[in-house]
This record gives C-alpha cells, sequence and structure tokens, in this order.
C-alpha cells in the first residue's frame, strides 16, 4: 500500500514492517492508484527504492565507525536530479546503446554524443541518466573483467612521499613540486557578481531561475576542470613511482580554519580518491601515513626542528637544509616505506634535492 499523507490527518496503521521488498511489492497497486506511473519503466521505480532503502539504512544502522548518515529528508518535484537503468543492452534491459543511438524505454530514442568510445571488452553494466545544468547526461557503469597485475611488493623500485601544501598542490620526496591551480579563485568574483544579479531579482520567477542556471554552469566548469587537473597529476605520478606514500588528512578539521579556501581549493580528499583508482589500474602502490610531526621532524637525522608555517625551508643542526615540504615528503615516506626493501627510496641523494617544477598547463575542460 502506498501511504498519502494530509497534514493533521492520521495515515492509519502501517502493517508490519516496512522495507525496499514490502515497497517494490506495492509497486503494482501504486500504478493503479497513480496511472501515471504506468509511464515510468519499471526498473527506475525498483532503482528509486533502493535508494531510498539505502539513505534509510544509512541513518538507522552505523556503519563500522559508528557513524550513521542524516535523517533522510523528503524529496520535492526537482530535487532528484538522476535516475538508474541497471540493465543495458540485455533482453529485458530498458536502455539499449547501439552505436550513439540511446533507447531508453516509455522516453526517448535520442543520438548521444559519447566522449570516449566505449572501449572493446568492457560490457555496460548500468546506465544513470543525471541532469546538469547545462544538459542532460548519461554515464555508463562498465564492467572490465580484466584483473589489473599489482607489482610484487619487492620488485617495487621506486618510492614517493606526497606533502599537500599550501602553496603548492603537492611535493614529491625528491623535490619536486606541483603548483595549485588558480582556476578557483579566478571563479570566485565571477561567481560573486553573479550571485550579487541573482540577489535582486524575485525568487521563483524565470529571470531567477535564468540566473541560478548560469551560477550552476560556473560551479560545473570548475568541478570539471579540477577533475581533469587531479587525473593528469595521478597519471603522472603513478607513472613516475611504484609506491606512492600519501598523508593521511583529516580535511574536515583543516577545512574549519582561516585556510578553509585554501583546502577546498587543493580538494585532496577527491585527488587521493583519484589517484588510488588510477594506481590500482595500472597495478602500483599507495598507502597512507600519519602526517603528524613530518614537517617537525629532521628527514635527515629524526631530530625535532620547530618551524611556523611560513618557514618554508627545513634547516637542521644535522646539515641537512631542504625545502620544508620535500622534508615532510620524505617523512612520509619513511613511514609508508617500513618493511619495504626500497633500494635508496627511489635513489634519493638527501644531500643533493634536485629541486624542480612540473606544471600541467594543458588544462582543458572535456565538455
Ligand atoms: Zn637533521
Amino acid at each position: 500500500m502506498t501511504v498519502v499523507a494530509w497534514e493533521g490527518e492520521p495515515i492509519g496503521e502501517i502493517s508490519g514492517k516496512v522495507d525496499y521488498y514490502t515497497q517494490a511489492a506495492d509497486l503494482k497497486q501504486t500504478k493503479e492508484l497513480f496511472p501515471e506511473y504506468k509511464n515510468i519503466y519499471a526498473d527506475c521505480q525498483q532503482q528509486n527504492l533502493m535508494r531510498l532503502d539505502k539513505a534509510w539504512k544509512r541513518w538507522l544502522v552505523p556503519d563500522k565507525n559508528g557513524k550513521r548518515g542524516g535523517r533522510p529528508r523528503f524529496k520535492k518535484r526537482g530535487d532528484i536530479c538522476s535516475f538508474t537503468f541497471p540493465r543495458v543492452n540485455s533482453a529485458k534491459a530498458g536502455a539499449h546503446l547501439t552505436g550513439n543511438i540511446l533507447k531508453l524505454s516509455k522516453i526517448v530514442e535520442i543520438e548521444v554524443i559519447l566522449h570516449r568510445p566505449i572501449p572493446d571488452g568492457f560490457g555496460i553494466k548500468q546506465a544513470n541518466i543525471l541532469k546538469k545544468a547545462d544538459g542532460w547526461y548519461v554515464s555508463f557503469s562498465l564492467e572490465d573483467k580484466t584483473v589489473p597485475t599489482v607489482l610484487p611488493v619487492d620488485e617495487i623500485k621506486t618510492a614517493t612521499g606526497i606533502d599537500v601544501g599550501l602553496e603548492k598542490f603537492l611535493t614529491t620526496a625528491d623535490g619536486q613540486s606541483i603548483e595549485i591551480p588558480q582556476y578557483y579563485r579566478k571563479a570566485q568574483s565571477t561567481l560573486a557578481r553573479k550571485q550579487r544579479k541573482l540577489a535582486r531579482k524575485t525568487k521563483g520567477s524565470k529571470n531567477y531561475q535564468k540566473q541560478a542556471n548560469k551560477i550552476a554552469k560556473i560551479h560545473l566548469h570548475i568541478a570539471r576542470q579540477r577533475k581533469e587537473f587531479h587525473y593528469q597529476v595521478a597519471h603522472w605520478l603513478v607513472k613516475s613511482y611504484d609506491l606512492i606514500v600519501f598523508e593521511n588528512l583529516n580535511i574536515k578539521g583543516l577545512a574549519r580554519t582561516r585556510l578553509a579556501k585554501s583546502i577546498l581549493d587543493v580538494a585532496w580528499g577527491a585527488f587521493l580518491q583519484i589517484m588510488q583508482a588510477v594506481a590500482v589500474k595500472r597495478g602500483k602502490h599507495t598507502r597512507g601515513a600519519d602526517p603528524r610531526g613530518t614537517s617537525i621532524n629532521c628527514s635527515g637525522c629524526g631530530a625535532r626542528v620547530e618551524k611556523t608555517l611560513d618557514v618554508r625551508v627545513h634547516n637542521c643542526g644535522c646539515g641537512l637544509v631542504i625545502d620544508r615540504d620535500q622534508n615532510s615528503a620524505l617523512n612520509l615516506l619513511k613511514r609508508g616505506s617500513v618493511g619495504l626493501p626500497i633500494p635508496g627510496c627511489g635513489g634519493l641523494d638527501i644531500g643533493q634535492p634536485v629541486k624542480q617544477q612540473v606544471s600541467f598547463v594543458n588544462l582543458r575542460c572535456s565538455r
């Protein structure tokens, strides 16, 4: 039974347990009560119930860290911007992709622009249809049946630590650094101007909608640029090193400080996910290490060399004078490579640090 609530009126007894299965079983009756549901492909309706079930369980049942999700909120018309066809190109599938023609049952047969071809040997598992600020998109989940071969641990030849900085996006243990792209801050003034314009419009009016959509498009553009940048850096790292040790940062804790904009700009957490995925694909290794004390301790002799954030050079009594971020990266590498037979940690000669900058100038946004 589908329960419809009127304000102030009791909705009656809900008998027994309500979960995905009872709700899915009720879909048949829903179609009788609300005939418009007949126009929605059955698989998609079930997918929505699964989403609801997941959200509900995240709220009710704590995960292994004892954390629970927020209370599921009622979704208004327009809140849900995507839906899923769980099967593609199979006999009972609601979605079929032939060449670049996508046929969605009960909706449309439409030509799609494939940003990249579906690679050979991959099966399409699902199609997720989503609405973004600049149009409709479909993203396919592909199944890669090939299992990447992981480089055996005793064959790791090159390793590095990567230190996330506020001045640089990251610095490696051999002293290479990558600048923080400034697209976010550049876009800030444009955003602020468009926000002020939005504030002058009547909420809900057509012009308001238009302006809000312009703002959403800028956000989308920034997000795509950032992702592209993250992939470039990840591929470079994974190509250059067999093992990459990163610092496990509590981003939430850091973002609350006045450094928030830089931290969010850097988007370290999102980058780490991409880097780890790229590493798995190439059979390379990544490890997280505790970053506490990595900027203070000397990577050469282990002594504590206290320094404030504005001191950019690590200068130790033992004679080691290097960039502070490189010192941190070396410490991370030490922590993360414990027990690994890495010859000279990637051929590092701490006495003669190489300082060079790697830049990714060809930032392109895929549209
Ligand atoms: Zn020292």
